[in-house]
């Protein structure tokens, strides 16, 4: 009997937000959900167009993974084909050869090796390296504080480990994850982040990577001062300085504010991040770090703020479905939505429910 061929999906990367994240999505939900893509104006968003190398390595981790054919992986490729075969859990190990950003190469991957299969022994390992601390995409921090454990919370089990850190121009970064296949258990609470409870904790950290450890020290006075003038407690501030190890030079600072639920049973925290630069001195990086944290702690009620926003939507999809409140609706997270409805049969609705605070549901 012969199998009947699934209908390739045509996507034009030049939708919404018209970047990166286009391919990235694509590729997840290609190898998930076996549908051969097929990606025209691939980036054109963006000045530079076409694969970056970050991009390239997403396309080929995925082939390696899924055991798929491609056509159009190249750098600058504007256009490209892929289709998947069955995913591989297992031990691998990718380098993107540049600064580019090690936790979107994971990100593509991670969905498909979340549901690689029900053998709880199945257990993955991905070691990639490149950047760890990249403008424009998530740190490893933001990863282990913030999106890890929004997956535990749909029973998503994941390790992200910094090994060494890479900051632009030279990268040299690495991470390795641990992923444990997902299965989805009748007893698990509906993912719901929707009501703030109390604000219990302000953790700021500053981190360098060969530069003078004074860097931390002044950023991380600058941003406490500002926070405890704006009325935040003090006795809910720590702070933490770290000296990273890796090659260049590099320095940024993060901030973790965590919210009780109301029903105190649990907490969700969110994380911003500022990457030091040249003539940006160390007290204007904690005054603007404080900015962040005080638009998020007196200007919106909602829980998840921009960033997680877009990256919770696929989980969400996966997972069974849920809802959360939002600070604020990207293109990134609008380009999200969209393309998960290309692929599943879900439904994702936004509903702006007051100034600074939207309704997330994505109903199964
Ligand atoms: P390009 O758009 O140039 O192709 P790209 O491949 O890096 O770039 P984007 O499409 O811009 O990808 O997606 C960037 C991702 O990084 C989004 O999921 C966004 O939520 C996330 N991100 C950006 N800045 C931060 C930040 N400061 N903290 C956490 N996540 C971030």
């Amino acid at each position: 009997m012969s199998v009947p061929k699934i209908k390739t999906l045509k996507i034009d990367g030049s939708t919404g937000e018209g970047g990166g994240q286009i391919i990235r999505t694509a590729l997840s939900l290609s190898m998930l959900t076996g549908i051969p893509i097929e990606i025209t104006n691939i980036r054109a968003g963006r000045a530079k167009s076409g694969l970056m190398r970050q991009h390239l390595v997403c396309v080929q981790a995925a082939q390696q993974i899924s055991n798929a054919s491609v056509t159009g992986a190249h750098l600058g490729s504007t256009a490209l084909s892929f289709t998947p075969n069955s995913i591989k859990s297992g031990d691998y190990s990718f380098d993107i050869g540049s600064a580019g950003s090690t936790t979107l190469v994971l990100q593509t991957l991670l969905p498909a090796l979340l549901f690689t299969n029900t053998d709880s022994s199945a257990q993955s390992t991905v070691t990639i390296r490149g950047g760890t601390h990249n403008p424009l995409a998530p740190t490893s921090d933001f990863l282990q504080l913030a999106f890890v454990p929004a997956l535990a919370k749909l029973g998503m089990q994941v390790d992200v480990q910094l090994i060494k850190a890479g900051f632009a121009p030279i990268g040299g970064g690495e991470i390795t994850a641990t992923i444990m296949p997902f299965m989805r258990r009748a007893d698990t609470a509906p993912f719901e982040l929707t009501e703030r409870g109390k604000l219990t904790n302000i953790e700021l950290v500053a981190s360098i990577v060969n530069l003078d450890y004074d860097i931390c020290t002044r950023e991380l006075a600058s941003a406490k001062s500002v926070l405890i003038e704006a009325g935040i407690n003090e006795a809910i501030i720590t702070t933490q300085s770290n000296k990273l190890q890796g090659i260049g030079e590099g320095n940024s600072c993060y901030a973790v504010v965590t919210y009780q639920m109301v029903d105190s049973q649990s907490s969700h925290s969110e994380v911003f991040t500022l990457l030091g630069a040249k003539r940006t001195s160390a007290e204007k990086m904690g005054n603007r770090l404080a900015g962040l944290v005080k638009r998020y702690v007196f200007k919106t009620d909602a829980l998840v703020d921009e960033y997680l926003t877009d990256q919770l939507l696929l989980p969400l999809a996966l997972a069974g479905g849920g809802e959360f409140t939002a600070r604020v609706i990207s293109q990134h997270a609008e380009t999200q939505a969209w393309l998960i409805e290309q692929f599943l049969s879900v439904d994702i609705k936004f509903e702006q429910i007051a100034e600074n605070k939207t309704l997330v549901r994505v109903i199964d």
